[in-house]
Order: structure tokens, then sequence, then C-alpha cells
């Protein structure tokens, strides 16, 4: 039995004080990541029909003035690499520009500021702008880090707004690479060689095909990537996986795997958009190079207040000290809201 979809379902008694306080029984659910075998919880609210929408435009007037990212501060204020590493200081490509963390991560940790303008709009980012951040930032990579052992795992990461810990409304992408992957990515990347020596077989192949075949989750394709949400997400709202079949690292990633992303990455932004949500995390999960066992993916998660009124985070003790993910709606009805996005 090597692919399980595994959930154990609870029922809590209570008399419900909105229907005269008549017994009722109210469901929440335990779900196993079908490779690592990490839960999750997912409790079922009512449908959600989104927030009102939010006009970011004062926050981006108010922290132009101080903005680090802006076209004319850039240049003068941000660091510069080492002329062995970037001759010409930072690296850049169309509006994106790319300079090293002050404060790295890792061995090799930079900072791609995407737009020239302090603050695009989600939906007015154009493919271009996109492609060209994503573009750079491997470039940044091979330029600096390929064929370091200390930078096994090329990774992209993107704080979008507040609500996803983005320290400036300037959109920027965290850049960095590694050889000591974070939790859930080592667990991806054990997971998935254990699953190769006990079956022989590449646990991402089967997971798309199985996917693909219960079609509860599974959303589309834009050209070479595949796009789900995710069984046991680490969002409130749910998480949507991105799936690059064949690529086993981020080494392996060509443009137009970049460029598919981005596709799929704007459409989704629209379905954040019609929901009010503004604020998202991004993250790529690459294995090591030269196996065959990974499937590089990534993983967009909406952030949002859980009470927008009092600026609580989404994030409390279950999360934050118990490690255990939490979301308040089922995969498969995300899916069925996200999939007219897709077609
Ligand atoms: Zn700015």
């Amino acid at each position: 039995m090597p692919l399980e979809f595994k959930s154990i379902k609870k029922y809590t008694r209570l008399l419900d004080p909105r229907d005269n306080y008549r017994e009722i029984q109210v469901e929440s659910e335990i779900r196993f990541h079908p490779l690592t075998g990490r839960t999750a919880r997912i409790a079922h609210f009512a449908t959600f029909q989104g927030f009102p929408k939010t006009d970011l435009k004062p926050l981006a007037e108010a922290t132009r003035k101080t903005c680090p990212f802006c076209a004319e501060t850039v240049e003068a204020i941000t660091p510069r690499f080492p002329a062995d590493m970037i001759p010409e200081g930072r690296l850049k490509l169309g509006e994106t520009v790319i300079f090293p963390n002050l404060s790295p991560y890792d061995k090799h940790s930079a900072v791609a500021v995407v737009t020239r303008e302090h603050y695009v709009p989600l939906l007015e980012l154009s493919a271009q702008q996109l492609n060209d951040a994503f573009s750079a930032a491997f470039q940044y990579f091979e330029r600096t880090a390929k064929g370091d052992p200390e930078a096994e795992y090329a990774l992209v990461n993107w704080n979008y707004m507040p609500y996803a810990a983005a320290t400036q409304v300037h959109t920027h992408l965290q850049v960095f690479a590694t050889s000591t992957p974070g939790n859930h990515h080592a667990d991806l990347i054990n997971g998935s060689r254990a699953y190769r020596e006990k079956t022989g077989r590449n646990f991402w192949a089967d997971f798309l095909a199985e996917e693909t075949r219960l079609g509860e989750r599974y959303i589309g394709r834009t050209g070479n990537v595949e796009w789900l949400t995710h069984y046991t997400p680490f969002g409130a709202m749910g998480d949507i996986l991105f799936l690059f079949p064949r690529r086993a690292s981020s080494w392996d990633l060509l443009p137009e795997d970049l460029s598919d992303m981005v596709g799929g990455l704007q459409r989704l932004f629209r379905y954040l958009d019609s929901l009010g949500i503004h604020s998202f995390n991004l993250a790529l999960y690459p294995g090591a190079r030269g196996q065959d066992n990974f499937w590089t993916h990534g993983l967009v998660s909406p952030r949002l207040s859980f009470n927008p009124a009092i600026g609580a985070a989404d994030v409390g003790t279950l999360r934050h000290l118990y490690n255990e993910p939490f979301s308040m709606f089922r995969p498969e009805q995300q899916r069925d809201q996200i999939k007219p996005f897709f077609e």
C-alpha cells in the first residue's frame, strides 16, 4: 500500500445555541501527509465568501518614503556582491534587481526586488516582471552557488504583504541556497528517497497519477506545471501545490517551466483577489541534483487575519508551538473555487 490519503474524522457532541440548544454533532478531521505522515487538522466552517477588498494604496503611500527597494534608493543603499561573484555588483534583469541579503539566511542569500515601482497591485504584476524575477533568481544561483556543496538546494521564497510577514510593501523575493533544507523540505527529501527504496518508484509520479485519478484536488495544468490543492494544508485558507514533473532539482528547471509557473500564479492571484485576500507565502521545494526520486514543486499559502478588526494573526499556538497545521476549509472545496480560474 504505497500511497494513501489517510484521514480520521472526529465528532463532537454539543447543544447548539443557534437552534434552541438542539443537540448536534460537529465534525473535524485529522489528515496525514501521504509521504511524510505528518498531520494537519481541518475544521469545517461555513463556506467562505471572502473578505471586503482592502485598498493597499494608503499603506503603499505611507511606506514609499522609507522604502529601501524603490528604484531611486535601491542603487544607493543596498549591499553589493563582491567582484569575484557578480562583477557588476548587483544582478539585473528587466526591472529585477538582486543584491546580497544584509541579514543572510545561509551562505548564499539574496533579495530580488521585482518592480521599479514601489507598489504594483497583485493583478497588475506582469508576466514579464514575474518571469524576470524568477529567472534572475536562478541566474544568481548559476553564477554564485552552482557546484558549491553548501548550495545543494536553490530556494526561492516569497512573502507578499504584511500578513505574510513581508517587511516591505515593495514586492521582493527571498533567494537563497542551502545544504540544510528546512524541516518540511527535509521530510519530503528523506521520504521520497525512502519511497524509492521501498517501492522502486518515484513518489511524485505516483502522487500526481493518484491525484489526477481521484480528481478531488486536481486543478489543471499550465504548460509543464501541474496545479492542485494541498491535502494537508499549512495555511488556514488551505494551500495550492504546483508541481514540475521530472524536474528533480531546481537546477533542472528550464526557462519555459518558470513562465508556465508564472502563468498559473497569475490565475491564482485572480482567485485570491476575488476573495479579497492580499497576502500569501510561496515556497519552492527542490530535490538534490542527480536524484531520480524527487520532483521539484512549490506551495502557495494564502494569509489572512483571523479578526482584521483587532489585527489577529492567522497562526496561533496550535500551528506555532505544536507545529500542527490548521485549515478552516477542505482542500476539495478550495479546488472547486479555484478551478474556474484555470479554465
Ligand atoms: Zn519601494
